[in-house]
């Protein structure tokens, strides 16, 4: 596996590797990797011949300074994962290389309301941030494929919509949630979760799959999102949201609509201080 810190370096070594029709498969990742990720990488592995994973903990997509450093940091492990696994280039670039003084990397977009509730609602400039970072790394990678993961369902919306608005040619995968085998959602900030809170969140899940079970008994929207808030709140677990909206746009679904095609459910609840989202598709395929 080659390593590379610099964005020079990474270039010059892409525009010889990418000979021969080759393409190029992209994972950006803030490490802490786990199978959830490991999925993604070996997805672009069988697609392409050169893969791409990068680990930058991109502080502009922090709306919280004490967030940012409690962020899991495990570059040595992460390095050993990605040579096993067989991926081709591990990028780590610095701060003052991915935003040089002087480097204009701001974006201003409009993601058509896909920013406004959830993630975007709680969590101000968030994804702000994450278009910003995206933006960059594709910048610096042209990628032919770009791995996303659904854990992060809105956030794979936001860079399809990116990717469009800025006509990038590069192609959004989407890439399935990995659990656990008791249903939790693999994530970077599980290693925070006491053994207690850990086996309680399952309850992220299993309210998933209740909300989903609910759907298709003709429950009405609303009164599983009302139901969900209830299950969720468990001693030191408080749901901050749970919201059934239609799947492409993130609109709500009004009452007396029909149904869309495909509608999912997205969560973040907290689990004392550790903040845990995950989603689920009630109706249609991913
Ligand atoms: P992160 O390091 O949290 O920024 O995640 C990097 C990429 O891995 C994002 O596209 C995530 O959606 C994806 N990812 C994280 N956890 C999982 C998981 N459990 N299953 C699938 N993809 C995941």
């Amino acid at each position: 596996m080659y390593l590379f810190k610099r964005v020079d370096q990474l270039r010059e070594f892409l525009s010889s590797a990418r000979t021969n029709n080759r393409t190029v498969g992209f994972i950006p990742t803030m490490g802490a990797l786990h199978d959830g990720h490991l999925s993604l990488i070996k997805r672009s592995l069988a697609e392409n011949q050169v893969t791409v994973a990068s680990i930058f903990v991109n502080p502009t997509q922090f709306n919280e300074a004490s967030d940012l450093q409690k962020y899991p940091r495990t570059p040595g492990k992460d390095l050993e994962l990605l040579a096993k696994v067989g991926c081709t280039v591990a990028f780590l670039p610095e701060v003052s290389d991915m935003y040089p003084p002087g480097l204009d990397t701001s974006l201003s977009l409009d993601f058509g309301g896909l920013d406004q509730s959830m993630e975007g609602e709680k969590r101000p400039g968030h994804f702000d941030g994450v278009a910003q970072v995206v933006k960059r790394l594709l910048d610096i990678v042209s990628p032919e494929f770009l791995y996303m993961g659904q854990k992060d369902y809105q956030q794979q919306l936001i860079v399809r919509s990116m990717v469009q608005q800025l006509n990038i040619s590069t192609t959004v995968i989407t890439v399935p949630t990995v659990r656990e085998a008791d249903g939790l959602a693999m994530s970077s900030r599980n290693v925070r979760l006491t053994p207690e809170l850990r086996e309680g969140a399952t309850i992220l899940h299993q309210t998933l799959e209740g909300a989903r079970e609910k759907l298709s008994q003709g429950e009405s929207i609303d009164r599983i999102e009302k139901w969900a808030i209830q299950a969720l709140s468990q001693p030191k677990f408080q749901p901050e949201y749970f919201t059934i909206a239609n799947a492409d746009t993130l609109q709500p679904i009004p009452a007396n609509d029909p149904l869309p095609e495909r509608i999912v459910a997205c969560t973040a609840v907290w689990a004392d201080d550790v903040r845990l989202i995950d989603n689920l598709m009630l109706a249609g395929q991913l």
